[in-house]
């Protein structure tokens, strides 16, 4: 993959694809601007390399139609605030205005488009639509890893047309932080794997089994194998349509010795409630009719203890109900531990990025990925449409 810094990109409009998709509030405050600083590395060396600095983002759902409420105004005025520059804005992404603003761009200057998805063309992956975008620029660079994993216009498409394509160095920090997670690791390698949805972390858990050597498991997640161990896991979440799944993967874990770590005790409710009624059970004693939330504290202790011992860990997905205090145990015990180990550490996006904020853990581990999505189409072993074009 070609690095934007293998590029002469002097004087040259450089367009760089981007991920402000920023979370805000009603009142389209930014809530959040941490997709904004992961990219300031990259800005601020083009403007030291008096490049002509296009910026381009999708932000939201507003499935190709114009819709304020989605607008990049707001990250243009935050990115100006946070470079101490001006930073310009033009409420389209193609066509003849976008065209004179960027004639008149001056070395150094920045200039941010509209929202990409106003146009339907983007999510399609059109091919008219990605060449008007590479019209606009003599160097293409992709810096939104958080959307490699999507086949889209300002992703892959724009590549066919440009002459010169390379990456950003958010893209290759995260790429690197895959290589030495889960290429080149320190060993003993651990993933600690929650969350809800064990679907769609499937491809990613079964993949895992090829590279890791202890696989936990925590969340809604460790729920379905313990049903699958034939559990009684009353009215707790579970992947009914996975059970079987679940079976092969423990069997295929069995096969290539890796240690799967399962809760033997949890934190069970009466109902889905911050307020609910909670005891500390074994996992086969859940009272009828209610439901784990979180790993119990011998289990949180136990995963705790292997994780100490970890080369490398690889984490997603939290080990219950983090967003409500009586649940969030399970999950500020093992980010404890990750924190506090001397191992390689790698957070994935997401939730499991917010719950290492949540419990105070951010600046002490490795890398937290800026991408959830695209962060588990890595650890299922595939490469991303967006890299791969790169290449
Ligand atoms: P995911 O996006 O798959 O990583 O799932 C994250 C979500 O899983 C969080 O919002 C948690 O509240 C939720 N979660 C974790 N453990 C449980 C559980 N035992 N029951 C229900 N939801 C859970």
């Amino acid at each position: 993959m070609k690095s934007v810094r293998d590029i002469n990109v002097q004087g040259k409009k450089v367009f760089v694809r981007v991920d402000y998709n920023l979370p805000m509030d009603e009142a389209l405050n930014i809530t959040d601007d941490n997709r904004i600083r992961a990219t300031l590395d990259l800005i601020e060396y083009l403007i030291t390399q008096n490049a002509r600095i296009i910026l381009a983002s999708h932000l939201g759902r507003p499935d190709g139609v114009k819709d304020e409420k989605f607008s990049l105004l707001p990250a243009a005025r935050r990115l100006a605030e946070i470079l101490d520059r001006k930073v310009l804005f033009v409420d389209d992404c193609i066509g003849e205005k976008v065209e004179h603003q960027i004639s008149h761009l001056g070395e150094g200057q920045i200039l941010m488009l509209e929202n990409l998805r106003f146009h339907k063309g983007e999510k399609k992956n059109d091919l008219v639509f990605a060449k008007k975008l590479a019209d606009l620029c003599d160097v293409y660079v992709n810096n939104a890893f958080a959307v490699s994993h999507r086949t889209q216009a300002s992703i892959t498409g724009i590549t066919q047309f440009v002459l010169l394509a390379g990456s950003g160095f958010l893209l290759e920090k995260e790429i690197q932080s895959y290589r030495d997670s889960v290429e080149h690791p320190k060993k003993p390698l651990i993933a600690v794997i929650g969350g809800a949805k064990v679907s769609s972390k499937l491809a990613a858990l079964e993949n895992m089994l090829n590279f890791v050597d202890q696989l936990i498991i925590g969340g809604a997640m460790a729920n379905t194998f313990l049903k699958a161990k034939g559990i009684d896991t009353q009215s707790s979440m579970i992947e009914a349509d996975l059970l079987e799944t679940a079976r092969t993967i423990i069997e295929k874990a069995d096969q290539k010795n890796v240690e799967l770590l399962l809760p033997n005790d949890l934190v069970v409710a009466d109902r889905f409630d911050k307020n609910a009624e909670t005891k500390t059970v074994v996992v086969d004693e859940i009272p009828a009719g209610w439901m784990g939330l979180d790993i119990g504290p011998e289990t949180a202790n136990r995963y705790a203890q292997a994780i100490q011992k970890a080369g490398t860990i690889v984490w997603n997905g939290p080990m219950g109900v983090f967003e409500m205090e009586k649940f969030a145990f399970g999950t500020q015990v093992v980010a404890d531990a990750i924190a506090g180990s001397n191992a390689f550490s790698v957070v994935g996006g997401g939730d499991t990025g917010l719950a290492a904020k949540m419990c105070g853990v951010a600046d002490k581990v490795s890398y937290i990925s800026t991408g959830g999505g695209a962060f588990l189409v890595m650890m299922e072993g595939k490469k991303l449409p967006g890299v791969a074009v790169l290449e």
